[in-house]
């Protein structure tokens, strides 16, 4: 996986465009001062191109993040423009700073679909009470005035932001969690979520700021929409079940290949026999494992799932005589390789199989798997249907001539 779709560059990315916006902030703000009224409705203009891509591209919890956003944005513009310390200001500013978050946590509870559907209606259903009860909340404060207890929990400390301390405690910490998240899982919604919670924090804390709201929730918006199209441009590259490039990726890169390449065709031996074995189930377990094998071999390797239970291996600047030893040392490998069968696997599809099976898992439930490869490179050929083909080729051979075998 190249680095723009790593963990670790969708935890940094929006950190680094906010420092650089705070290292250009005297000339953005001289900007949006010079054209306030298209600055202050991009962040709402950008949140609907988000809402739309999300209903094409099938991502309609990103669309309700937008929607969370949007609202907190409009708090912000509409009620949070005074001085902290005149009125409800320093309440509402908590009241938000708690009900955004749990805005953006509750799209997780909504399975992931378009955004048009009866899941959004319900979302911004969520959405109206958590901000309505925070209008309640405000107008007891107006008539009932703050007690000595909340402005202790709304302690200030002055020279660090005017912001309430408990409010950056709670902001940091969800941003923290997500991180975690990011890293342990990678997810697009996870990515889409601490994204909006890092903009949120640093609005909140910075914001003595002028036009600092306006700023960051356009990024924000720009953030999200990022995270829908390349989440999109993922599903269509990257296999769904081996998580490793598909075919579509491996056509675009026969595109861009130099003079020396080599490809090798992968193909599970009698896999049909495995899935009728082991269960279908079984066996995308076990194409995963062969996907994460075949992703740690050398020699500068990519690897592809060409279709079904094929592999496709590419090895760029390398001729087939380069590129074998590594071929036969992953052939070893995955032949080596024991599997263990879980507990589904107990449970074959019918009764004749069954027996068949329970006799063989008396004695092990490691199964073993092997592969058979078929190697052609540019040397003769430099086209890659050329080349492609006669890896096919080599790869029937391997197959006659009894598999686990690497042919060229
Ligand atoms: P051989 O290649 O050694 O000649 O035998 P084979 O049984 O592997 O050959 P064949 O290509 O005819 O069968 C491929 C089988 O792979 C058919 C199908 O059941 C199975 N298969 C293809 N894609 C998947 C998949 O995504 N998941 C699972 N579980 N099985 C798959
Ligand atoms: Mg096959
Ligand atoms: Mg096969």
């Amino acid at each position: 996986m190249s680095f723009i779709h790593s963990n670790l560059f969708r935890l940094i990315l929006p950190l680094i465009l906010t420092v650089i916006i705070f290292i250009g902030l005297n000339n953005i703000t001289l900007l949006v001062q010079a054209n306030i009224t298209l600055a202050s409705q991009m962040p709402y203009f950008l949140f609907a191109i988000c809402i739309l891509l999300c209903q094409s591209f099938n991502q309609g919890r990103m669309g309700m993040v937008a929607v969370a956003m949007a609202v907190a944005y409009w708090v912000i513009q509409t009620r949070l423009q005074s001085s902290l310390s005149t009125g409800t200001t320093k309440i509402e500013f908590l009241l938000l700073a708690f009900t955004f978050p749990t805005a953006c946590i509750s799209v997780y509870l909504f399975p992931e679909k378009r955004f048009f559907t009866m899941s959004s209606v319900l979302y911004v259903s969520i959405v109206a009470i958590l901000f309505g009860w925070g209008a309640i909340t405000v107008e007891y404060v107006n008539n009932n005035g703050i007690n000595d207890t909340w402005q202790n929990i709304l302690f200030i400390i002055p020279e660090v932001s005017l912001l309430p301390f408990i409010i950056i405690l709670y902001s940091l910490l969800l941003v923290f969690l997500f991180a975690i998240l990011i890293l342990r899982n990678n997810r697009p919604i996870d990515v889409a979520v601490y994204s909006s919670l890092c903009i949120s924090t640093f609005t909140f804390v910075f914001f003595q700021y002028p036009f600092i709201s306006s700023i960051l929730f356009s990024l924000g918006g720009i953030l999200l929409a990022v995270g829908v199209i390349t989440t999109s441009h993922e599903l269509a590259y990257v296999d769904q079940l081996t998580n490793i490039p598909g075919r579509r990726a491996l056509d675009t890169e026969l595109k861009h290949l130099g003079k020396k390449y080599t490809l090798a065709m992968l193909d599970v031996d009698h896999f049909k026999k495995f899935n009728d074995t082991y269960g279908h189930d079984t066996g995308d377990d076990v194409l995963k494992l062969v996907a994460s094998l075949l992703n740690e071999t050398n020699g500068n390797a990519k690897v592809y799932r060409y279709g079904g239970e094929e592999f496709t291996i590419l090895f760029k600047n390398k001729y087939q005589d380069q590129a074998i030893d590594y071929l036969e040392e992953l052939r070893e490998k995955i032949a080596e390789y024991d599997i263990i069968l879980r507990n589904r696997s107990d449970r074959p599809k019918n009764d004749k199989t069954g027996e068949k099976k329970r006799g063989h898992s008396e004695r092990s439930n490691s199964v073993r798997v092997t592969i058979s490869i078929g190697v052609a490179d540019s040397s003769e050929s430099r086209n890659t249907q050329h080349v492609l083909k006669a890896a096919d080729e080599a790869l029937y051979r391997a197959k006659k001539s009894g598999r686990n075998k690497v042919s060229v």
